[in-house]
């Protein structure tokens, strides 16, 4: 069955048709994202949180962390609200957060399916328990094909990528339901080592692989010329892994993209900020994930002095202020999504059964 599809959301009627402003109902989300810390052990040159240029983590401090109590608070009304799903992301790395067993296991106790994105470094111990044997997924991120190259893009001593392939391979070891990916983030550096990679994460037990360019600008005309000399390299490959190593135990899922489709947007309000927001360290409440840290024009508002639930239901006028037509015209991985949502929406009714 498929991991990935932008039709996930029309499970979920009662929230579509809750969407529009003109709609009483404000339901919960379907999903957050949280971001426990940005603190993280790697230093990634590309980094989208610390890359001067991108608009993304503008605003970001990187002592803030959730607070244990607020964490528990955050739990008790995702439960309480019936989010079906958290995952845990960056800002930092999830796992430096100092709570997040505790946090994992207080989700899955209350019924809400649980999953992290991760460096795979500290994917360990007891950690690594709670996400194989209560965990949905976790996807790895990665970027070096060996131990020099992997320390140049983070900054980190060469042992580190050996370290970071044992873990994966120990995971697997540990039993459980977790499904195990990783996202190997494509870039001029490594654009020759797209299939070699592929094959090594299969042979180390990676359920599915994700291909993803690297996002290099605000500017999506910018990021293709970024992309444009290793472009027709790098989809030979994909495709190359897609034919020869895909199979029932091992996905591909290549998202190596052309950017500049996803900057542009045609419409004047954005429903995945109700469907799919951001909690992040700094105890806020931001769109998305590409507007995280954005004073500016991605936030939503704070929760430091009152609770998620209490935020989250005063009022419908918070999800309409960020018009993506004039204040998203950057990278924006909801946009397909979005767009589908909107077409949903607009159908006329009338004309509805002539299906
Ligand atoms: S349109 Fe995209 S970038 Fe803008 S708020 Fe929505 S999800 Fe975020």
């Amino acid at each position: 069955m498929r991991l990935y599809t932008g039709l996930k959301i029309f499970h979920y009627q009662n929230k579509l048709d809750s969407l529009p402003q003109d709609q009483p109902a404000i339901l919960p989300p379907i999903h957050i994202r949280i971001k426990p810390t940005n603190a993280c052990n790697h230093n990634c040159s590309y980094c989208a949180y610390r890359a001067d240029n991108l608009q993304l983590g503008q605003h970001m401090n990187i002592r803030d962390r959730i607070p244990e109590a607020k964490m528990a608070e955050i739990v008790e009304d995702c439960v309480a609200l019936g989010v079906k799903a958290v995952t845990f992301s960056g800002g930092g790395e999830p796992l430096c957060y100092p709570h997040i067993v505790k946090t994992a296991n207080a989700l899955a106790d209350g019924g809400v399916g649980i999953a992290t994105l991760t460096n795979g470094a500290l994917l360990q111990g007891a950690a690594a328990d709670v996400f194989a044997h209560r965990g949905v997924w976790v996807r790895l991120s990665m970027d070096g094909w060996d131990g020099p190259s992997y320390a140049r893009y983070r900054n980190v001593p060469e042992t580190e990528f050996a370290r970071v392939m044992d873990n994966i391979e120990a995971f697997q070891r540990r039993g459980g339901s977790c499904f195990l990916g990783v996202s190997f983030i494509v870039g001029q550096e490594n654009a020759d080592h797209v299939f070699e990679m592929g094959r090594r994460l299969k042979d180390v037990g990676v359920a599915s692989l994700k291909y993803s360019p690297c996002v290099v600008s605000n500017d999506g005309r910018e990021n293709n010329a970024y992309h444009l000399p290793i472009f027709d390299k790098v989809k030979e490959q994909t495709a190359r892994a897609a034919a020869e190593l895909a199979d029932a135990g091992f996905e591909i899922f290549d998202s190596y993209h052309r950017l500049d489709e996803k900057f542009t947007k045609s419409y004047s309000w954005c429903p995945y900020l109700q469907i799919l927001p951001v909690i992040a360290a700094d105890q806020r409440v931001y769109s998305c994930q590409d507007k995280a840290y954005n004073l500016d024009c991605g936030l939503l508002g704070s929760i430091r002095d009152r609770r998620f639930a209490d935020f989250w239901r005063d009022g419908k006028d918070k999800f309409f202020a960020i018009n993506p037509a004039r204040d998203c015209n950057h990278h924006c991985v909801a946009n397909g999504k979005n767009r589908l949502v909107h077409e949903y929406l607009d159908a006329d009714p009338r004309h509805l059964p002539f299906v």
